[in-house]
């Protein structure tokens, strides 16, 4: 196990990362999460990364005869990536899958968003997946997400971001809630969650009027959005001795951004005729994955496919391939809080910079099996990365992810993993300053590996 110091000596160097490497990684981390207020934004900052490592695009509704190399597709806020020579997956040499997702818990503005009285303006919002609602309250937000535009009788997709400090969600004064530090905060979607904009009266025009100027189109050229709030204070390396990462969306931005990494990390990402690396990072995750492009859809099944058939492959070529894949699930794991430490296993400790969790649990709301849970462990070992287990109190609801959808929609073998975290989805969320870098690492790792998958 790598030495990563005496807890009072703060953040320490892990034998495989230096802290140097370790906090340009979390700088850039943040940089990618800055850049991905929505789905569509982390599919986009994706791409571009993809693209600067030379990935090129692929659409599905295009035939395909995709050759050897580095490919990437793009569906809604969903994106697969992937590289290599599919005539070796078509032979059965196997994926190498590290999965993840884009979304993360908040606000969508709804389709007829004018709300208020004659002294407010406000925008109608929705609560998107399961949001920590007190931790909207009294921040600075902005808005995020795509516009459909009708342009010369298409419709076009505009994305779209306002970082200005437009909206806010006032918490009721205490004098106003007295029992509320006894009692708890009670929050209810409908009457308490409702943003304010601006003063005066509110009308029907004002909220397409300012999406039209902000996309210079007419407000008769907007049929539609997909638009949510996102906190505009960017996310910080926070701690005595930086020990830790504060930001929206570390659940799950944080293994998006170390998919693409670990897959445009080497010129060379796999053996020739070795196993195909793949990143799949998916939409929808926090409202149930059933979706056109969730983990619970086609997608990856079907993008499978096409790259065994454009290598020459056949359906069973493609089923015979899918007994030498695994998958690797990646989604924010719990660290044990340090003042509600009876809310977790006792012999189960989790921390901060201390490693991968790996997530086990017997009832399949986690996908790790003995042999999964050893071969991540394996791979972590041989490069001196070390690996933490995570299992609920028996007498709590455990959670879950996209890895049990992705094993039982394709029979792949999969491990679920993840970055330990805090305050799990708060708008602001908090992580280890290390254990980016550390999990980076193991997903580049576990893309790589020539340990035997055809046995799990
Ligand atoms: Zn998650």
């Amino acid at each position: 196990m790598a030495d990563l110091g005496s807890p009072a000596s703060g953040l320490s160097s892990s034998a495989s990362v230096p802290i140097e490497i370790a906090r340009s990684e979390a700088s850039d981390l943040l940089s990618f999460i800055s850049a991905s207020p929505s789905p569509f934004h982390a599919v986009a900052e994706a791409s571009r990364r993809l693209e600067h490592a030379g990935f090129s695009r692929v659409r599905e509704a295009d035939s395909w005869g995709v050759a050897p190399g580095r490919h990437y597709l793009v569906r809604g806020g969903s994106l697969i990536a992937w590289s290599g020579d599919p005539s070796a997956a078509a032979a059965g040499s196997g994926f190498r899958i590290l999965g993840a997702h884009t979304d993360s818990p908040n606000l969508r503005i709804k389709p007829q968003p004018v709300a208020g009285d004659k002294t407010w303006r406000q925008l109608a919002v929705e609560v998107y997946g399961g949001a920590l609602l007190n931790s909207w309250l009294d921040r600075d937000l902005g808005i995020s997400g795509r516009i459909a535009v009708a342009i010369d009788d298409s419709i076009h997709s505009h994305l779209f971001r306002d970082d200005r400090p437009l909206l806010r969600i006032p918490q009721l004064a205490i004098h106003l809630d007295r029992e509320i530090n006894t009692q708890g905060l009670k929050l209810n979607p409908q009457l308490h969650m409702i943003p304010t904009w601006g003063v005066g009266h509110s009308n029907t025009t004002s909220f397409l009027n300012y999406l039209a100027n902000a996309i210079s189109v007419e407000p008769g050229d907007i049929v539609s959005w997909d638009l949510g709030l996102h906190d505009v204070n960017p996310g910080t390396i926070s701690g005595l001795e930086n020990e830790f990462v504060s930001s929206a969306r570390l659940d799950n931005q944080l293994s998006c951004w170390a998919a693409v990494e670990a897959i445009t990390a080497n010129s060379a990402p796999t053996v020739s005729g070795g196993p195909l690396a793949v990143i799949a990072l998916f939409d929808h995750e926090e409202v149930g994955s059933v979706s056109y492009s969730g983990a619970g859809s086609d997608l990856l099944g079907s993008t499978l496919e096409r790259i065994v058939l454009a290598g020459g492959g056949d359906r069973g070529a493609f089923l015979q391939t899918l007994r030498r894949s695994w998958c690797v699930s990646a989604d924010g794991a719990h660290a044990t809080h340090p003042n509600y430490g009876e809310r977790h296993e006792p012999n189960h400790h989790i921390a901060l910079n201390a490693g991968p969790v790996i997530k086990h649990n017997s009832n399949e709301r986690y996908a790790t099996n003995a042999m999964t849970s050893g071969l991540f462990e394996m791979v972590c070992r041989s490069i001196d990365v070390p690996v933490q287990h995570f299992v609920s109190r028996s007498d709590m609801a455990c959670g879950s992810t996209i890895g049990p959808m992705t094993a039982s929609a394709l029979g792949i073998a999969t491990v679920d993993v993840g970055v330990a975290q805090l305050a799990m989805h708060s708008i602001r969320e908090m992580c280890g300053a290390l254990d980016p870098a550390l999990f980076k690492r193991a997903l580049t790792a576990c893309l790589v590996t020539s340990l035997p998958t055809d046995n799990l």
